[in-house]
Order: C-alpha cells, then structure tokens, then sequence
C-alpha cells in the first residue's frame, strides 16, 4: 500500500476511534444525568424550594402554638424526609452522632391525638441538639411525628388520614393470620384499633421500617399515652437483665412497669419480638397536651440513662452489656 495511503487510512482510523470515544463519552454523561434526576435527595428544612416542606412547617407552628408549646423550635432542627403522608406531609426524622452504629431511635406521635408525646420528642431534639456530649460516641435518631395527618386533624385522631392504626400495621408474622382476626373478635371493630387491608400499606409503617432498616438501632422509644406505664419487648435471651434495668428506672421515676405482651402488626412485635431489638413503651399518664413539659421534665433522667444503657452487638444479636462491679 502506498505510503501515503497507510497514512490516510490511520488517519481515518484515528478520526473514528475520536468519533467513537465522543459517543461512549456522551453516553456516559447521559446516562450520569439521568441517575442524578433519579437519586432520592434529602430534603432539609432550609431548602426553600419544597413547597410541602414549608406548608407542614407552618401547620405544625400553628398547632403548636395552639397547644402553648412555646420552648419548642422544629425550624431550628435539620430535618430529613424521603416520604409524604396520604396529606402530603412530609415524614419527618433527624440525626446526631455518627450513623455507622451504637443507634437509639426515638418516636413519638405515632397516634395522633396521644399529644404530648408529640411536645416530648420535638423537646428531646431541641434537647439532644444543645447537648453534644449525649451523642459523642453513637447516634441518636428522631422522628417526632411519626402520624403528622392524625396529629393536624381539626380534631386529632389515633389513626392516620386512610383510618388505619399504624401500630397494628406493621408487617409481622402473625399479620395476615390474626390482624384483622383479632380487630373483628376481641376489638369489635373498633375503628381507632383497623390493622388496614395489607400488612404495612401506610406511609407511616413503611417510614418506621425503613429508619429501622437503615440505622439498624439497638433500641427504641416509641412515647404513647395515656395508659402512664413502661413496657417493652426485645431480646429474649437478655430480658431479665433488660427488666433489671427497667425495674431500677421505675422505682427512680415513680412509673410502674407493665408487661403487655404485642399485638400483631404493632411495633414491639415488629421490633422487640422478632428482630431482637430493645423496645421500650413509654405510656404517659395523659394525652392532655398541657402537660408535656412537666413529661419532659419527669422522663428526661431516664430517656438519658435508656441513651446512655451500654448495649454491644447489631440487631438481632445484641445484648446488654453487664458493667456492674
Ligand atoms: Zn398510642
């Protein structure tokens, strides 16, 4: 082939791998775009473009301010939130500490009109946000408001806006045999206790689920009221020496301990029963929403001691560290 032949075709030849790698290039960015249109961002609350964001803030203030809870400040909390409700309210939860492990997650509000657990859990946030000491060395995880459509209701509701109660919605293994069961034949179809039509169907389970599956705590606090006692599920091997330490934090806080047991679909089944994780009940002795900062003041020393409880291992095998001397 003449020389100047070779040189033409390398040059086309060059020309074409030039060509090729543009496209490759081009299909590279493309395709980069298009998975960062779709990667799920957080939302935080100074983010002034979520628009259902800034309406939930403004409901809450109102309401709040309603209840007289005026030492409370949900926007100074960075918010995070992937879910809305059936009423487009964000499912709000916050973060301290390192989230790689040692993890206590805390919920209140999960019925809607169990009010002051809503007043302790934002007052807790406000709390463990101006203490950095308490998450030095693990994290800490908050959703105040696990039932924002029941908590905003003109009238405030234990179930969610489809009528479900989240705490008989979880997906355990006793759901579809005995959930709805056990609401016809011993809750007479109460309409405050519905388990819904499917196993974990609500915004509000699958959002309890997923802060689970993603910190994997080796506690819990869910706040309820007004039945003013503690219960708890989780590990059986270590119960004794979980109810040890429960029986020590009663007599300190003159509230007595109540073993219930768990109801299919609720969140001690879900969590304490069947992934061994410590789940501790707290039923405040009154949904009057008056009273939250006197809750606040009475629970803070065991909230901070349940925080502080030395427990080793990821769910479901973890266990109470023994440190007595
Ligand atoms: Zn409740």
């Amino acid at each position: 082939m003449p020389i100047h032949h070779i040189a033409v075709s390398n040059k086309y030849a060059r020309n074409q791998r030039s060509k090729r790698q543009r496209i490759v290039w081009g299909q590279c960015l493309f395709s980069c775009l298009l998975f960062l249109l779709f990667l799920p961002s957080p939302v935080f609350s100074y983010d002034s473009s979520a628009s259902d964001f800034k309406k939930y803030m403004s409901a809450l203030e109102k309401q709040i301010s309603r209840y007289g809870w005026t030492d409370i400040k949900p926007g100074a909390i960075a918010w995070e939130y992937y879910r809305t409700t059936e009423n487009k309210n964000p499912l709000i939860f916050t973060t301290f500490g390192n989230s790689r492990g040692n993890c206590v997650l805390f919920l209140g509000g999960v019925h809607g009109d169990e009010l002051p657990t809503v007043y302790l859990m934002f007052k807790l946030a406000n709390y463990v946000k101006d203490n950095p000491a308490l998450f030095k060395d693990k994290c800490i995880v908050i959703a105040p408001l696990v039932n924002p459509d029941g908590f905003l209701a003109a009238s405030p509701t234990r179930v969610n806006a489809s009528g479900v109660d989240i705490n008989r919605n979880f997906s355990t293994k006793d759901w579809q045999t005995s959930a709805i069961r056990q609401w016809i034949i011993k809750g007479k179809k109460n309409k405050r206790y519905y388990p819904g039509a499917k196993p974990s169907s609500e915004q509000e389970t699958q959002f309890q689920i997923s802060l689970i599956k993603r910190f994997k705590p080796q506690k819990i606090l869910s706040a309820h009221s007004p039945l003013n006692f503690f219960d708890y599920d989780g590990p059986s091997s270590d119960l004794n020496s979980f109810e040890q330490w429960m029986e020590q934090i009663c007599k300190e806080t003159n509230h007595p301990l109540k073993k219930i047991g768990y109801y299919p679909g609720s969140l001690g089944n879900y969590a304490g029963h069947e992934r061994n994780i410590f789940t501790l009940t707290l039923e405040l002795p009154s949904s009057d929403p008056r009273r939250g900062s006197e809750y606040f003041q009475k629970f803070q020393p065991s909230i901070l001691k349940f925080i502080n409880l030395p427990v080793v291992g990821s769910p479901p095998h973890v266990k109470i560290v023994n440190n007595e001397k």
